[in-house]
């Protein structure tokens, strides 16, 4: 085997979810992941429908390769497909280009260090070194990782740009530069939220990316995660609440004493003395933050979970605070639940169940939980499954909420007229299971949502709901079992419970 040069280090990844979550002996689902600038969620194209055809044919070659997926970036990127090369992420492409380019005693140049680390391990797998002097290739990232900022593009040629965060940038790109003998390289890991697919393109000129091609291994992408990054094609994502997020976040930092650096990128760069000690004061909190450059890197989510981590900077100890993260994934399905018990009346239930989503919302906006529900369903099952999912899943995070239950009220009920309808319920959140739900008339599947939030959470639910319209019987419904809720989850012991035990 060849010697790897002398000091050499190949390229870290971040320690595993579960890894982290035993550092700080908290439960893996409560590790909110600020250190990999993905986004929080996979769009919605990207559902198990989306594979479907590929997994038909898996047991096949790519034969002929994939022009399909050639054109369809060559559309999005405004280029001919003869200027497209397909990797197996970004990483794959870069790796590409400096064994490619540089050879042993080469000099290679990556002027903004710090930046993107697998620039300096390309170069040095290829036996070249990073300097300045007669470079045979230039590496430039752009926007940069890790201070998000927009460096001047390099004017030596070849030049490798990274436009890994094109899309945050408000459309900064070098692909104007491509006859000049600029090579762009971009992802669907970021924007598109596919990094799991490990799927990434670049563009270079025809002859260039000829060149490029025939360095390749034949079939290096996987017909699945081709597939997956068409669908995300047909419907390229929104970029702009990211944005307006990185705005608030950014303002919000500030408005704590830190000093974040302007980003046109997903994450946020903040310059602090201690960036060790901060992150460590974070991970205690679950929130996971990239030590780098002199500062801690933090990549933007979404309010709910960029204000944990603001309430973590803040130095907020209030003890584990009765709240749960939940998951659900079957084959029809995907729900992501936050849910908190003291909350602050934020409910936001968007998983494609319809009504149903709207009753949950009344039934957490009556409960006086912060409940925040995404999902993403395949249509053809209908709303059956992503009615009943979203009951389980808020159910299942309602049970892990609570802990072990101790110092709570126990039981609530409560009545709650709807125009024709009149709902009363009852819970029981001792720990036993049962639902006795008596509905005069039922849009649908109210019954059965009720039954299996019930099941799932642990409780012993009464209702009855009677009057002439069916869906003022079910939301008058939910509304009751909100209310009768949010009597039996009160603190009523001095001591505050919590998903730990007693704080
Ligand atoms: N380039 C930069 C600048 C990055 O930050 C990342 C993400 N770590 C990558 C490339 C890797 O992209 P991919 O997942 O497509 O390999």
């Amino acid at each position: 085997m060849s010697t790897l040069p002398a000091g050499f280090r190949p390229y870290a990844w971040a320690p595993s979810t579960a890894e982290l979550a035993h550092r700080a002996g908290l439960d893996p689902v409560e590790i909110v992941r600020f250190d990999g600038n993905v986004p929080p969620l996979p769009l919605p194209s990207s559902r198990p429908g989306a594979i479907a055809a590929a997994l038909a044919d898996i047991n096949m070659y790519p034969h002929g390769g994939y022009p399909g997926i050639d054109e369809a970036i060559a559309a999005y990127a405004g280029v001919d497909p003869e200027n497209v090369v397909l990797g197996a992420g970004a990483d794959d492409l870069l790796l590409l280009c400096a064994r490619a380019f540089a050879r042993p005693g080469d000099t290679v140049a990556i002027p903004d260090e710090p930046t993107y680390p697998l620039f300096r391990v390309g170069v040095e797998l290829a036996g070249a070194t990073v300097g300045d002097t007669d470079p045979v290739l230039t590496f430039c990232c752009r926007p940069g990782n890790p201070f998000g900022d927009l460096p001047e593009i390099p004017d030596t040629r070849p030049l490798v740009v990274d436009e890994a965060y094109f899309e945050y940038s408000g459309g900064e790109t070098a692909v104007g530069l491509l006859d000049e003998g600029v090579v762009v390289v971009r992802t669907f890991s970021k924007a598109f939220a596919l990094a799991g697919a490990r799927i990434g393109y670049l563009l270079a000129e025809p002859e260039l990316a000829a060149e490029l091609r025939a360095r390749q291994s034949p079939a290096q992408v996987s017909t699945l995660s081709v597939a997956l990054a068409l669908a995300a094609l047909r419907s390229p994502p929104d970029v702009a609440p990211v944005l307006e997020e990185r705005e608030r976040l950014t303002v919000e930092l500030r408005a704590l004493g830190y000093e974040p650096l302007p980003s046109r990128a997903n994450f946020v760069f903040v310059p602090v003395d201690e960036p060790e000690q901060i992150a460590q004061r974070a991970l205690s909190a679950g929130c996971v933050v990239r030590v780098t450059g002199g500062g801690i890197r933090i990549t933007v989510r979404d309010r709910e979970d960029d204000d944990l981590l603001l309430a973590a900077l803040a130095g907020e100890t209030r003890g584990t605070p009765r709240r749960a993260r939940r998951v659900r994934a079957t084959a029809e399905t995907t729900i992501r639940v936050r849910l908190a018990l003291d909350g602050a009346g934020r409910v936001r239930v968007a998983t494609g169940a319809g009504l149903y989503d709207h009753f949950f919302e009344q039934l957490a906006f009556h409960g006086g939980l912060d409940l925040v529900v995404e999902g993403s369903s395949d249509w053809e099952t209908g709303d059956h499954h992503a009615a009943e999912d979203t009951a389980i899943a808020i159910g299942e995070a309602l049970d892990s909420a609570l802990g072990d239950r101790r110092g709570i009220a126990r039981y609530g009920s409560a009545d709650v007229p709807m125009d024709d309808a009149l709902a009363r319920a009852a819970v029981d959140l001792g720990g036993r299971r049962g639902a006795e739900i008596r509905l005069q008339l039922d849009p649908g599947l109210a019954r059965h949502a009720l039954e299996s939030f019930a099941g799932a959470a642990r409780m012993t639910l009464n209702v009855e709901s009677n009057g002439r319209d069916p869906h003022h019987i079910a939301e008058a419904a939910f509304k009751a079992v909100g209310r009768a809720l949010r009597a039996a989850i009160a603190v009523e012991g001095a001591e505050l419970p919590s998903t730990k035990g007693l704080l």
